[in-house]
């Protein structure tokens, strides 16, 4: 799939997950008279993110109204529906409950329905006690939210499938070929990478847990700096999969959404459980062993660091324990699943969120995009970006337009 790095062209992509291959194929199917090339640093697309996530196509449930993550969620999750059924990749809108545990949890769950129905969330009700048992038998809670139109794909397949348009569309896709220096060179960008040098017009970077890296060497403003969170899944050994029907999420703390244990079908038929949320000491720390020392130097000599420690440090303590001891990540989800025993559950994969964090401490919750000459960065993508893959593509593409005319 991969070619050799063109010399010029009208864009460069720079990123070849699922956001970059996105953008890619909105941009070529836009302005088919325009070349445009993606410029992948791994020798396969989609490695990152991408091809370590949760595989949830998100309804547009938690954010709040008004929000890019609202209005591209939404949008998003129907497009891809779509997509997956015309491109024949896997997919299924198997339903999603949010489960309530205790009386302190409604005022959240409240607030969760009021955002999902302002989000125009198709489908959307409250269950109680008994729908929360018919929908999922094994879990029990005192409240919920059936959000019927939650589902799973497989997502490196749906990142697949984008390269194909772009390359249909004349596009070309160079991996191994990692961005290192990015100029501006009259009326182009020079962007030097590990197999030469590309002279594009403009560019648009989706470069994930390196977004941040890449925007401060175009000219940016080092605010936000990605931090990674490594997020480690369990998986329900084959004979207990039948504990879980769907997708059981927790209701989430709107300060922190990304945390809280869930209980997840995954598009090949395993169960996931998980992930947890601990700060990582590389943006690739797939194995948690992995350290290296650029990243953990940015992620200490970033002021923000420090301050969203000193706010969250006895959160940052109970994600410790659910990484390091597999009994307190099991007794965690099994709130939601009584039924769940550690022996029930075996190590799976792990990802690493990439997490904008801004100078003052607070971990940014929006999808953000900024400019800098000839090019646009999307600085921020966490989930539901996946989901929203191709609603944000149109967003970019029209952005990417308007900056570059
Ligand atoms: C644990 C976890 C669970 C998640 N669950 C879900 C979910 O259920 N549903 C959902 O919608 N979203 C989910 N997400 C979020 C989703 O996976 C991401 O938002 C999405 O994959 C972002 O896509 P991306 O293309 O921006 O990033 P990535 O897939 O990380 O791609 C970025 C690419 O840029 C490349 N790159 C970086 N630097 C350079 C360089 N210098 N030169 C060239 N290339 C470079 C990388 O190699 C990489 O391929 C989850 C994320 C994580 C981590």
């Amino acid at each position: 799939m991969s070619s050799e790095p063109v010399e010029q062209c009208d864009v460069a992509v720079v990123g070849g997950g699922i956001l970059g291959l996105a953008v890619a194929r909105e941009l070529s199917a836009r302005r088919p008279q325009a070349s445009i090339c993606v410029l992948e640093r791994e020798r396969e697309l989609g490695t990152h993110q991408t091809g370590h996530n949760s595989g949830v196509i998100h309804a547009g449930v938690y954010y709040v109204p008004g929000s890019l993550k609202a209005q591209l969620c939404v949008a998003g999750a129907r497009e891809l529906y779509e997509y997956c059924e015309r491109k024949g990749i896997a997919s299924e809108r198997c339903g999603k409950v949010i489960v309530a545990t205790d009386r302190s949890e409604l005022e959240r769950l409240d607030e969760l329905e009021r955002r999902g129905r302002a989000n125009g969330v198709p489908g959307l009700r409250r269950i109680d006690a008994d729908g929360i048992a018919e929908l999922e038998p094994h879990a029990t809670g005192i409240d919920g939210l059936h959000s019927p139109g939650t589902g799973i794909a497989d997502f490196p397949a749906v990142a697949l499938a984008y390269a194909g348009d772009v390359q249909e569309a004349g596009g070309s896709i160079a991996t191994g070929c990692e961005v290192r220096g990015i100029s501006v060179n009259g009326r182009a960008l020079r962007i030097s990478h590990s197999r030469g040098v590309t002279e594009a017009r403009n560019a648009v970077f989706c470069a994930g847990a390196w977004a941040d890296r890449l925007a401060v060497e175009a000219g940016a403003d080092p605010d936000p700096r990605i931090v990674p969170f490594r997020g480690a899944y369990l998986r329900l050994r084959p004979e207990r999969r039948g504990l879980v029907r769907s997708l059981i999420y927790p209701v989430p703390d709107p300060s922190l959404p990304f945390l809280g244990v869930h209980l997840t079908k995954h598009i090949d038929g395993e169960v996931l459980v998980g992930p947890t949320a601990l700060m990582a000491g590389a943006r690739d720390a797939y194995r948690l062993s992995r350290v290296r020392r650029r990243d953990v130097t940015d992620t200490l000599a970033w002021p923000g660091t420090w301050r969203m420690l000193a706010r969250w440090w006895r959160t940052g303590i109970t994600e410790l324990s659910h990484a390091a001891m597999r009994s307190a990540f099991v007794r965690a989800a099994a709130r939601y699943v009584p039924e769940l025993r550690s022996e029930d559950v075996e190590p799976s994969f792990a990802g690493v969120r990439a997490q904008a964090l801004a100078r003052d401490g607070k971990l940014v919750d929006d999808f953000v995009f900024s400019h800098t000459e000839r090019a646009l960065h999307v600085r921020n993508a966490p989930s539901p970006a996946a989901t929203s893959s191709l609603a944000i593509a149109r967003y970019v593409a029209h952005e990417a337009e308007r900056a570059f005319a």
